[in-house]
């Protein structure tokens, strides 16, 4: 049975398989190969995930949920509809249409999955990814760092044998990872990561939507949430159309007035210049983790679909003093990895042997109740050690006839424990002896799946163990599969169908004409039973979208 690989992105989500000696990513019902990461409710409470939930997000916000990732291994539950979901769940739906059209696609049953997540990923971020995957019927049997599936992905490309060490720059939707990864012989490694959870390109958009509010002197307070969205919509789509142009008109429709700004890539690196610092604090901070040198960086890989933008791109070549190579798959870069990882895995032929192997993101240690008398944080795995890793430490207690000590688990870089994020807690009695007897082993195991295991053993050979799992493990505990749900065949109809009115509700009344006429064949489709007559109406009015926003778009109306 094969085995797939998703990365579970904030935008997007893509699928692979290791077949016949080759990576295949898997194209789903849409022909595409990516399916947004999003889930909807629509008006007959029937549950859509993709491309149909992300085009409904602009008239029905409230009904809608996007870049759950940003929420991965939180208790609290995200509102669609009447409904309410944890991250996890919404997650599961995605990986279930994941698990689905790879099914389609192999033609067979698919059980198992390698998913990726962000390097930042905490111990619980990584086990609700795990969970998700249970709930949507998958058996995760690893997590992989995406900079890692990246740069893997990088190296089998170019069919590099000598010596590398790369920077990765996956710049996603809402992600930053920043890593280095040392290439040698057989081994893949990663020397360092880094990253910002909070930076993507939503941030661009705001920022972009920021400006035009200001601009355009619109009352944030007094947009609706619709107007709102179609904002950032519309900033979005200015973003991706400025692409290499000097400049690029943004327009947006609110209450039947036109509004427009118009944005040059002077402008917007001046309104996004705070976020191209961040994005160089966290570089800064990977590089002085390796402890190397810029001109010691063989290979500059940019990955995730921020790297598109011409500024990013810009900002890197000044930075690092050279050339930047933007191949057209960055956005697959990650998805492409795990498909070798997985040839990896099942030793494929010209697979073998290859080694990937990771580091623990964040340093993991212990304060103790009774053992320091201050709050400072004893480190016991330091960040960045390659996994899997074991560590011990002994403790004494600090007070006589003291009966326990109770170490409280945290992971983090601040020099108080306190201000690091406490992972749980664990307790061990003491013998009543002597002070030589009174010493607590501490073992920490941090695995290649992100998960710690931690240990405590008192010198009377009475062991305790436990594994985190972090408050993330409040575990949905609804069947969210029973829900109605809109049948992969209308997926395409439904998503045309939703883009349609999305069209409809921005067009003067002379396109509103056509774009009427559009929705009444894609209507008159999905009841329409004959097959061969559907195909031909979808590919027809498909065409006539692309065509009428290729017009709309590339309409100035101050040329
Ligand atoms: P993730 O891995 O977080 O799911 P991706 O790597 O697919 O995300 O990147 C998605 C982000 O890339 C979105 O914010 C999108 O607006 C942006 N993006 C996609 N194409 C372009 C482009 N041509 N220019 C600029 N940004 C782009
Ligand atoms: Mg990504």
């Amino acid at each position: 049975m094969a085995i797939i690989g998703i990365d579970l992105g904030t935008t997007n989500s893509l699928v692979s398989v290791y077949r016949n000696g080759n990576v295949e990513i898997i194209k789903n019902i849409l022909e595409e190969n990516y399916i947004p990461s999003a889930v909807a409710i629509d008006e007959d409470e029937r549950i859509l995930v993709g491309k149909p939930a992300r085009e409904r997000i602009y008239r029905y916000p409230e009904d809608c949920a996007i870049e759950f990732k940003r929420q991965m291994g939180s208790i609290d539950r995200i509102t669609i509809g009447n409904k309410h979901y944890l991250p996890e769940e919404l997650s599961a739906f995605v990986l279930k249409k994941c698990k689905e059209e790879a099914e389609i696609y192999l033609n067979e049953e698919v059980t198992e999955a390698v998913i990726s997540v962000p390097a930042y990923f905490d111990n619980q971020q990584r086990e609700a990814t795990k969970r998700a995957a249970k709930i949507a019927g998958l058996v995760c049997n690893r997590i992989i760092n995406e900079p890692s599936a990246a740069a893997l992905a990088h190296r089998m490309k170019m069919g590099i044998e000598e010596e590398q060490y790369i920077i990765v720059i996956d710049f996603g939707g809402g992600t930053l990872d920043v890593s280095l990864v040392d290439c040698f012989e057989n081994i893949v490694e990663i020397a360092a990561v880094s990253g910002n959870n909070k930076l993507g390109g939503k941030n661009f958009d705001e920022q972009i939507a920021k400006e035009f509010i200001r601009e355009n002197q619109l009352e944030e307070e007094s947009l609706s949430p619709e107007e709102y969205s179609l904002i950032i919509r519309k900033a979005e789509e200015t973003k991706i159309a400025l692409g290499g142009n000097e400049q690029v008109t943004m327009r947006c429709k609110l209450k039947d007035k036109l509004y427009t700004m118009v944005i040059t890539q002077e402008k917007l690196l001046s309104i996004t210049g705070n976020l191209l610092a961040a994005l160089k604090e966290v570089m800064v901070r990977v590089i002085r983790d390796a402890g190397c040198t810029i001109d010691e960086i063989t290979d500059i890989l940019p990955a995730g679909g921020c790297c598109r933008l011409q500024i990013v791109q810009n900002y890197l070549k000044e930075l690092f003093k050279r050339e930047i190579a933007v191949s057209d798959d960055i956005q697959e870069l990650v998805v492409k990895g795990l498909g070798y990882y997985i040839g990896i895995m099942e030793q494929k032929e010209g697979m073998k042997g290859i080694l990937v192997t990771d580091v623990c993101p964040f340093s993991l240690g212990v304060n103790t109740a009774g053992v320091s008398i201050n709050d400072v944080m004893s480190i016991i795995i330091p960040r960045n050690s390659t996994l899997p890793k074991q560590a011990s430490k002994e403790y004494v207690p600090v007070s006589e006839g003291q009966k326990e000590i109770v170490f409280s688990i945290y992971q983090g870089e601040n020099y108080y424990a306190e201000e690091n994020k406490k992972l749980g807690e664990m307790r061990i009695e003491l013998s009543p002896k002597t002070e030589e007897s009174q010493k607590v082993l501490t073992t920490f195991s941090y695995d290649i799946n992100g998960i710690l295991c931690v240990e405590v053993k008192n010198s009377q050979g009475i062991k305790k163990k436990k594994q985190f799992l972090g408050t993330g493990n409040v575990s949905s505990n609804k069947n969210i599969f029973e829900e109605k749900y809109l049948p992969r065949e209308l997926e395409e109809y439904t998503a045309i169908h939703e883009r349609l009115q999305n069209l409809f509700a921005e067009a003067n009344e002379w396109n509103r004409e056509s774009i009427l006429k559009w929705l009444m064949s894609i209507e008159y489709a999905k009841e329409y039973e004959g097959y061969v007559e559907n195909i031909k109406i979808l590919r027809n009015v498909k065409r006539c979208i692309r065509e009428y926003e290729e017009y709309i778009n590339g309409e100035d109306i101050f040329s």
